[in-house]
């Protein structure tokens, strides 16, 4: 797939990275990344061939995430969470989803979103407060979803809710956005990943039907820890590698370039050494620990999920780490706007506080390890 990451590579130089500094300073949403990711087949990422789609596997979407976000996290994060709803719809799609959805993804006509996240559940995204309600064949949602990144651009989102009845689960639903009923409300004021555009879904009698339920009723967890958790968990460390690797070559080159009357320059000095050999090493370890977590999940390696959940531990604390020492290296001016390192340090600060957050995967890295059941 040498092919997929050099056309990221290409829209990442070409139109993402030029904006990127805009993009977080104004708020918006990366439009025109969109639009390109769509021309290359790149919004078709991970829809199966057959679809129409570049049928691609947990590892591109890691590099890919990586390669965007070692220029933009904003972008980054909107893409993975594209990636992520496309997954889900992939999983379980019937002919009718194939055609009404998959396809117009991978044309590059629709982007989706995840809809998990609610005030009262937090990190435990899970457990779902909203429990859709059923009207003869018709399920009815009410109520209001959190931290819905791509929000209003997303032309379709994947609503987890709790199943009519307790017995049978949790049910993940494709509302479209144009759906009666469906309205945003807020704006995302985050310090970082400014243009994530992570607002408010409230839903209000929101009728879907049963062709817009994602397998069966009662799939919903299943479709949380066996689809979502890879993508998304191993997504958001590519893009915290990346957020670490853009802060560390950009450190790189000002230690290199940034010179004193003496003629020495950062780089010549023994500390600022250092500090390149813990950011260089923090990187490739948590580059390595991901992809390496990626293969183990394609292959359904015994250890996968444990590599799976440590992998987004260790990248987005090693994010927050180098991004750290980048601002260290690179002194005052890394702490203004002349340099980009600013912005990788806030956008990296998200990592660790997204579910699964850096707290409950430590305790289900704890017991996998220590064979304490996780629930
Ligand atoms: C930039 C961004 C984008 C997002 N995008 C999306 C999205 O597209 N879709 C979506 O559904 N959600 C999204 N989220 C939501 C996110 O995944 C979390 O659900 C949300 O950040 C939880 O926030 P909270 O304030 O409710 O945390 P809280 O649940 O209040 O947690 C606060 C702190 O307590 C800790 N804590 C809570 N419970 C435990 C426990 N049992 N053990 C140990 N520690 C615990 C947490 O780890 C955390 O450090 C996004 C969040 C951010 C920041």
């Amino acid at each position: 797939m040498a092919s997929v990451l050099e056309l990221a590579k290409q829209i990442t130089g070409e139109v993402i990275a030029p904006l990127a500094a805009e993009i977080d300073r104004t708020k918006r949403f990366p439009k025109e990344a969109f639009k390109a990711f769509g021309k290359a087949g790149l919004l078709g990422l991970l829809v199966p061939q057959e679809a129409g789609g570049l049928g691609g596997t947990l590892e591109d979407l890691v590099a890919v995430t990586e390669t965007i976000a070692e220029s933009c996290g904003s972008t980054a994060m909107c893409y993975l969470m594209h990636s992520c709803a496309t997954m889900v719809v992939a999983a379980k799609a019937n002919e009718d989803q194939k055609e009404r959805y998959l396809r117009p993804i991978a044309e590059g006509m629709k982007i989706g979103t995840l809809a998990f996240s609610e005030t009262g559940t937090g990190a435990h995204f899970y457990t779902p407060e909203i429990r859709a309600a059923l009207d003869e064949d018709t399920f009815v949602l009410n109520g209001r979803k959190s931290f819905v990144t791509n929000g209003d651009h997303a032309d379709f989102l994947l609503v987890l809710t709790n199943a009519p009845t307790a017995d049978k689960g949790l049910n993940m639903f494709i509302v479209d956005r144009d759906t009666p009923g469906v309205r945003f409300e807020g704006e995302w004021n985050g310090i970082g990943l400014r243009g994530n555009n992570s607002i408010s879904l409230v839903m209000e009698n929101v009728r879907v039907p049963h062709a817009q339920l994602v397998g069966a009723e009662g799939d919903g967890m299943g479709l949380i820890f066996e689809v979502v958790a890879p993508f998304f968990i191993l997504g958001v460390s590519g893009v915290n590698v990346g957020l670490a690797r853009g802060a560390y070559l950009t450190a790189l080159q000002h230690a290199k370039t940034r010179k004193y009357a003496d003629g020495r320059s950062l780089a010549d000095i023994q500390a600022i050494q250092f500090y390149l050999s813990d950011m260089f090493g923090a990187v490739e370890a948590a580059s390595l620990f991901a992809r390496n977590a990626s293969k183990a999940a394609i292959e359904g390696q015994e250890d996968a999920v444990l590599r799976v959940m440590q992998a987004k531990v260790l990248a987005s604390e090693s994010a927050i780490k180098v991004t750290n020492l980048a601002m260290q290296v690179c002194g005052g001016q890394g702490y203004t706007q002349q340099l980009p390192v600013e912005r990788y340090l806030r956008d990296a600060r998200a990592g660790t506080v997204m579910a699964p957050t850096t707290e409950v995967l430590k305790e289900w890295v704890g017991k996998s390890v220590a064979g304490i059941p996780l629930f």
